[in-house]
């Protein structure tokens, strides 16, 4: 099974080159360049989140800032309120990508992480999931309102969310501009090392060839008053983590985390293709049976 999945990831990873495997390891490595593209993007762009979700356990160390209740939680509203006030678009997809990550990651729970930083500490990840999705249709009801509606997220809900993004925004901008500096430059150290084995070194670079890392040094880089040397290290670990260690100043993203990532993506490619070779000559069939609807992006 291991294997496959690898195979799987390989698509991912690689050129469409490697597509053209034998038909009878599995009929299912054929991915498109479209869906190379897209698994490639979900993998990248659910790094960020979570790089933003460590930036938030930087900044809370940093800057001392007091936390109510848990500070996971906490530190997911902080990242989603930076992300999404962010105004680049981009980003915008970012936390779309990582909110549908939560989603793939609830179907597929078994196999999950279970004891790391990032997802171990949290309840379901399907509340989580729910709870940046009113993050995000609180900021922004209309950019996110196909997304919101292939979830079938309560209208009612919406409307609190509104008020509930504010009010997390309000509360976490109070708190950091005691910490902000017109004009203040933070130097990052951004390094991605070398993975040690070829599997993860693609994703290593892929990560690199998309600055995943830097992204964090650019987006914390200006306006924060942060004692300059903060790490941001992409590594091979052993676990599937991402971590803030505040002794060593230093926000760990490791690769094995890319890799679990591409594994639900290639995965829910999998169950698309096969649920589409089961409909009748794949004609009508909608294929409504998937709660994850990883297009519902607005044009
Ligand atoms: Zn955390």
């Amino acid at each position: 099974m291991r294997f496959l999945k690898s195979v799987w990831v390989a698509g991912i990873l690689t050129c469409a080159a490697m597509l053209s495997m034998p038909s009878h390891k599995l009929e299912a490595q054929e991915l498109t360049d479209e869906q190379i593209e897209e698994g490639q993007r979900f993998v990248v762009n659910n790094a960020i989140f979570i790089l933003f979700h460590e930036a938030g356990h930087m900044l809370v160390s940093e800057f001392n800032l007091p936390v109510l209740g848990r500070e996971e939680d906490a530190v997911d509203a902080l990242s989603s309120v930076l992300l999404l006030g962010a105004e680049d678009e981009e980003l915008n997809t970012t936390i779309q990508d990582a909110a549908d990550g939560w989603f793939l990651l609830d179907e597929a729970n078994e196999d999950g992480p279970q004891d790391d930083d990032f997802m171990g500490t949290h309840g379901l990840d399907r509340q989580r999931a729910f709870a940046i999705v009113c993050m995000m249709t609180g900021a922004d009801a209309e950019f996110f309102k196909v997304f919101a509606d292939s979830l079938e997220f309560p209208e009612e809900r919406r409307e609190e969310c509104v008020f509930e993004y504010q009010k997390a925004r309000e509360s976490w901008m109070s708190l950091l501009a005691a910490n902000m500096k017109e004009g203040a430059k933070t130097k990052f150290k951004v390094s991605y090392q070398p993975a040690g084995n070829e599997d993860l070194q693609g994703f290593a670079d892929l990560l690199k060839s998309a600055g995943a890392l830097e992204t964090i040094a650019t987006a914390f880089g200006e306006g924060y008053n942060l004692k300059g040397g903060i790490k941001i290290t992409g590594k091979t670990c052993g676990v599937e983590n991402a971590f803030w260690d505040p002794e060593a100043r230093e926000i760990t993203y490791c690769y094995e985390m890319a890799a679990f990532h591409a594994e639900l993506i290639a995965n829910w490619f999998a169950n698309q293709g096969s649920e589409e070779a089961a409909g009748d000559d794949g004609a009508s069939d909608e294929t409504e049976a998937t709660t994850v609807k990883l297009k519902k992006k607005k044009e």
